[in-house]
C-alpha cells in the first residue's frame, strides 16, 4: 500500500486538499524550526534515521492508547514524569533506574490513594528537544545561541551551533535509554516483592510523617499478601509497564521514524485479505506531545501530528482560546477515539480557577465529551526567577494549582485522570519547599537541571502522598 492511499487511515478528512503524509508539514508555516547552516550533513542524518529500526513496536503503541482510553472513563489514573530537558548524559544506569523506581514508587501511592490502575510515562528516552523563548541569550558575558535540548546544540557555550549529527545520536541514546529500561523491567527492578526503601526520614512534621509511614506499612502488607496469596502472579503483578514520551518538537527527527506499519489489533484474519489497514505510527516514542508555543492549528506541528496513530498530548494554557481546543481535537482526532488525546493543562497557581472550567465545558459539552484524557501539569505555568536569575518553582504553587484543578474537575464532573510532572530521582535542589523546606540559599547546593527545575525524589513523593490523599479523604 502506498504512503497516499494510506494517509487517512487515521480518520483525517480525505479531501485532496488535506492530504497527509509524514511530510506534509513542511508546507505549513512553523516555529522553533532550526535551520541548519549544513543541509548536506542534515539530509545525510535524515537518511540514516529512516534506515534504522523504529524504536517501539506499534503493538506498544496500541496497548498504551487502550490504557488511555480506560484513563478518558475514569477508569485508571495516569502518572507521566522525568526530566524537562533530558541529556544524553542520563543515559547511564543509576539515572535511568533511579527515576524508574521513583515512578514506581509514586505510581503504588496512587493505586492506594486513588484506588485506581496507574499508567506509567516516563519523559524519558528522547525528550531532548527543547522550545525556547528568546533564540540568544548571554553566557558568561558572552551573546550566544540559546541551547535547545542535546539533539540539536551543546549547552556548553563553545557547542551552540546546531549539529544534524546530533540527530542520529538521539536515536542512539534514546535506544540505549529504552533498551535499558526494558531489562531493568524485565529482570526485576519493579519487583515488587522487594523491600522498597522508603526514605521517610526527612519529613519533619510529625503529623505528615505519620499519615506517610502509615501509606507505607498498608502498602508494605498488601503487597507482602498478594504475594503469599499467590495474586501478584496471576495478576501479572511481578514487574510493570514504562512507556516512553517526548515533546514531537523537533520533526525532522519524527518524520524519519514514523513509518507505515500494520496496525496490531486490525491485522487480518485470513490471508486472503489485502486491505489490512496500516497506519503511520512514530516510532520514536510512545506517546509525543504538543508543546505550548507550536499548538497553531495551521502550522506545522499540527498538521505532522493529526497523521499519526500514536496517543499524543496537546499542552493547553492561559493563550488557549477554547474554540481552538475544539478545533484542534477536530483536527486531530476527527474519529473521536477515546484516550487518543491527553489535554495537558498548565496554567499556574493564579490562573487555573478562571481558565480551566470554560476549557472543561468546552470540551465535555461537545461532541468530545469523555473521549479526552484531562491531565495536570502544574509545573509550567508556576516557574519563577529568584534573586540571581535562578529558575525555580514554589512546592506549594505546585500542589495549590494540582488541588484547585482535583476541585475543579470534581465541581465540573468531569475527571482529573492524571499528573504531567519535571522530576528526577536524584537529590537536586531545583524547587522550593517541601518537606524539607528548601529555601533560596539552598537552591545553589545541587542545581542541575539544564533547562526547568525539577522536583527531586521526596518532593515528588510527597506530591503522590498528598494527591493520594485527597482521594482518601
Ligand atoms: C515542557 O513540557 O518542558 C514545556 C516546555 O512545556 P510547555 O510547552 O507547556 O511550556
Ligand atoms: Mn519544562
Amino acid at each position: 500500500m502506498s504512503g497516499e492511499t494510506a494517509s487517512h487511515m487515521n480518520g483525517s478528512a480525505a479531501s485532496p486538499a488535506t492530504k497527509w503524509s509524514p511530510d506534509s508539514w513542511r508546507s505549513k508555516p512553523i516555529k522553533q524550526c532550526p535551520d541548519y547552516p549544513d543541509k548536506a550533513a542534515l539530509a545525510k542524518s535524515i537518511s540514516e534515521l529512516k534506515r534504522l529500526p523504529p524504536i517501539v513496536h506499534p503493538r506498544e503503541i496500541v496497548k498504551l492508547k487502550q490504557h488511555l482510553r480506560d484513563v478518558a472513563r475514569g477508569e485508571a489514573f495516569l502518572l507521566q514524569g522525568g526530566d524537562c530537558a533530558e541529556l544524553f548524559d542520563y543515559c547511564e544506569q543509576n539515572a535511568i533506574e533511579s527515576k524508574i523506581k521513583l515512578l514506581l514508587q509514586m505510581s503504588l501511592v496512587l493505586i492506594w490513594g486513588a484506588d485506581k490502575r496507574v499508567v506509567r510515562i516516563g519523559r524519558m528516552a528522547g525528550q531532548y528537544a527543547k522550545p525556547r523563548s528568546s533564540p540568544m541569550e548571554t553566557v558568561n558575558g558572552r551573546l550566544v545561541p540559546s541551547f535547545r535540548g542535546d539533539i540539536l546544540n551543546g549547552f556548553h557555550a563553545d557547542e551552540r551551533e546546531l549539529d544534524p549529527g546530533r540527530l542520529v545520536r538521539a536515536y542512539h541514546h534514546s535506544s540505549a535509554t529504552l533498551n535499558y529500561i526494558r531489562a531493568a523491567i524485565s529482570s526485576g527492578i519493579a519487583d515488587l516483592h522487594r523491600p522498597l526503601d522508603w526514605g521517610l526520614g526527612h519529613v519533619r512534621d510529625p503529623a505528615l510523617k505519620e499519615k506517610y509511614s502509615e501509606a507505607v506499612k498498608f502498602l508494605t502488607e498488601m503487597l507482602r499478601f498478594m504475594h503469599t496469596i499467590g495474586a501478584d502472579k496471576n495478576e501479572k503483578l511481578d514487574t510493570v509497564d514504562l512507556f516512553t514520551s517526548h515533546e514531537g518538537l523537533l520533526l525532522e527527527y519524527e518524520e524519519p521514524l514514523t513509518r507505515l506499519l500494520d496496525n496490531p489489533v486490525h491485522a487480518p484474519t485470513s490471508s486472503s485479505s489485502t486491505t489490512y489497514p496500516k497506519e503511520y505510527y512514530n516510532t520514536s516514542a510512545h506517546f509525543l506531545w504538543i508543546g505550548d508555543r507550536t499548538r497553531q492549528i495551521d502550522h506545522a506541528h499540527v498538521e505532522y501530528f493529526r497523521g499519526i496513530a500514536n496517543p499524543i498530548g496537546i499542552k493547553v494554557g492561559p493563550t488557549t482560546p477554547a474554540d481552538d481546543l475544539l478545533a484542534l481535537l477536530r483536527t486531530l482526532n476527527p474519529s473521536r477515539e477515546p484516550g487518543k488525546i491527553t489535554l495537558i493543562t498548565r496554567y499556574g497557581a493564579g490562573k487555573v480557577a478562571s481558565l480551566l472550567p470554560g476549557h472543561i465545558r468546552a470540551v465535555e459539552d461537545s461532541e468530545y465529551a469523555r473521549t479526552v484524557v484531562w491531565q495536570c501539569d502544574p509545573m509550567h505555568g508556576n516557574t519563577q526567577s529568584v534573586s540571581g536569575g535562578i529558575k525555580t518553582r514554589r512546592f506549594s504553587d505546585i500542589f495549590n494549582e494540582l488541588q484547585q484543578t482535583l476541585r475543579i474537575h470534581k465541581d465540573q464532573r468531569s475527571y482529573l485522570g492524571g499528573v504531567h510532572l519535571e522530576l528526577t530521582g536524584d537529590a537536586v535542589t531545583e524547587c522550593l519547599g517541601g518537606s524539607e523546606n528548601l529555601d533560596e540559599d539552598d537552591l545553589s547546593t545541587n542545581y542541575t537541571s539544564f533547562c526547568d527545575p525539577r522536583l527531586n525524589e521526596k518532593q515528588a513523593l510527597e506530591l503522590a502522598f498528598l494527591i493520594a490523599d485527597h482521594y482518601r479523604c
